[in-house]
């Protein structure tokens, strides 16, 4: 028997013992990881499509919402400036899904099937995968589950002086060794936009390389494809006419509410072709038959899907294209003011290039803070003691090449101005404390 008054007291306690154990995302002071992006439109979207509840795996299980899925990728896409390549409008296509994860380990099994029909099936041990060690580890995990051999993910390393990007010419030796190792190269997962730091694989010239091993090029842009709404921003892209697929998180910048990952492919046979199931009677529908429809199941592992489209829908239709530029701006212009703050304080530098509304930065590196393992220490402290303050900011860490930072990134709906210039007041106190602490805050 349920409690009298079960849906109050389950409140109550979700209010006194369950939110306060909790990491509050959509706190303005929330500056760690990426942003989980959300609105008063994105919740009551998610709300709707809970109450609405169908299941679009087929068309004809839900025509509408699988239409409406299919012209909101094509919305999305072009508000994206993709390339009318990926869109249904141009021969590709889109789908909604739920996370990154998902959708590179959809690329790799259409990519995997592409190539094993092309040089034998057999060969599934032969094929080798590309990445830089700064792409995200669902990459690395999709490889495993497509039964890429644990040895055959060519993580390539990058360095400082490249900002983080992946270099062509470090793609194309790794290739040809494996090329003349009698390996086959099949796909490249390139970033724009990295969990660490968000550098940029330069597409262009990657894609180039690709090409001359028939590689499928996938582009992660989970966290920065949202801000490609904005042309300014196109330029990150540069090439992306020439990859065979694309995921971003709208979730992740883009006002819509957990969760809502869309994957665009030049070519969605090659989807259908790996993931595609026969059609079991139960799911067949004469309404369907003759007409150029999709059946999502097909292009994806799962068959009982949500209803994302609507969500995506209203945030395009209640935003507009413009108010979404404008979301995405007022980010960056506070990311770029915290940048401000961290150069104008000389015990601090900003260690890589903002591209969007993540700044990584740190207490430099100086002979009497003891040399680079020691600043690290120090840096590391220093997030802890940020990160404890009351009322003060939430940051994450990054580690590349060698170098221990912290990450500021401006992303949450609620964040002004003034939480940004807070959170950097917060930073300087515990830094000037942490130093007095050492006896080396004065020269
Ligand atoms: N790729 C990048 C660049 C990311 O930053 C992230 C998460 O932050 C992911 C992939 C994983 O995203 P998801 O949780 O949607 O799988």
């Amino acid at each position: 028997m349920p409690e009298p008054d079960a849906w109050a007291s389950a409140l109550q306690d979700l209010r006194d013992l369950i939110l306060p154990g909790m990491t509050h995302w959509q706190s303005p002071r929330h500056f760690a990881h990426f942003p989980a992006s959300s609105s008063t439109v994105g919740a009551l979207g998610e709300s709707l499509i809970a109450g609405i509840n169908v299941v679009p795996f087929t068309w004809a299980a839900s025509p509408a919402a699988a239409e409406l899925e299919m012209v909101v990728v094509d919305w999305l896409g072009k508000a994206l400036h993709l390339p009318a390549s990926l869109l249904f409008a141009g021969g590709g296509g889109g789908t909604l899904l739920g996370t990154t994860c998902e959708a590179i380990l959809c690329a790799l099994v259409a990519a995997r099937d592409r190539k094993l029909a092309e040089v034998g099936w057999g060969r599934i041990g032969d094929l080798v995968v590309y990445c830089s060690d700064q792409t995200h580890f669902s990459f690395r995990k999709a490889a495993r589950i497509a039964g890429i051999q644990r040895g055959h993910c060519r993580e390539i390393p990058t360095s400082l002086e490249d900002m983080f990007a992946l270099s062509p010419e470090a793609l194309e030796a790794a290739m040809q060794t494996d090329v003349d190792a009698g390996l086959v190269p099949l796909f490249l997962c390139a970033t724009v936009g990295t969990t660490q730091t968000t550098a940029v694989d330069p597409l262009r010239g990657l894609c180039a390389v690709a090409a001359t091993h028939g590689l499928w090029v996938h582009v992660d842009a989970a966290y920065a494809g949202s801000a490609l709404v904005c042309p300014e921003f196109s330029h990150v892209v540069d090439g992306v006419e020439a990859v065979d697929s694309f995921s971003m998180n709208a979730h992740k910048w883009l006002l819509v509410n957990n969760d809502c990952c869309a994957m665009w492919v030049k070519k969605p046979a090659a989807l259908v072709a790996a993931l595609g199931t026969e059609q079991e009677y139960i799911l067949k529908d004469a309404a369907a038959e003759g007409h150029d429809v999709v059946d999502y199941k097909d292009w994806t592992m799962t068959l009982t899907r949500r209803f994302r489209a609507l969500k995506m829908w209203l945030v395009l239709r209640c935003y507009s294209v413009e108010g979404l530029c404008g979301h995405i701006r007022s980010h960056v212009r506070m990311a770029a003011a915290f940048e401000d703050l961290v150069r104008d304080d000389a015990r601090f530098e900003v260690v890589t290039d903002r591209h969007f509304a993540l700044v990584c930065f740190r207490l430099l590196s100086t002979e009497r803070l003891g040399g680079e393992k020691k600043a690290n220490e120090l840096n590391r402290r220093l997030l802890e003691k940020v990160n404890a303050a009351t009322l003060g900011p939430y940051m994450s860490a990054a580690n590349a090449g060698g170098i221990y930072m912290l990450r500021c990134a401006v992303g949450s709906t609620l964040t002004e101005e003034r939480h940004v210039r807070e959170a950097w007041k917060v930073v300087q106190e515990q830094a000037s404390s942490l130093l007095r602490k050492m006896e080396i805050g004065k020269p």
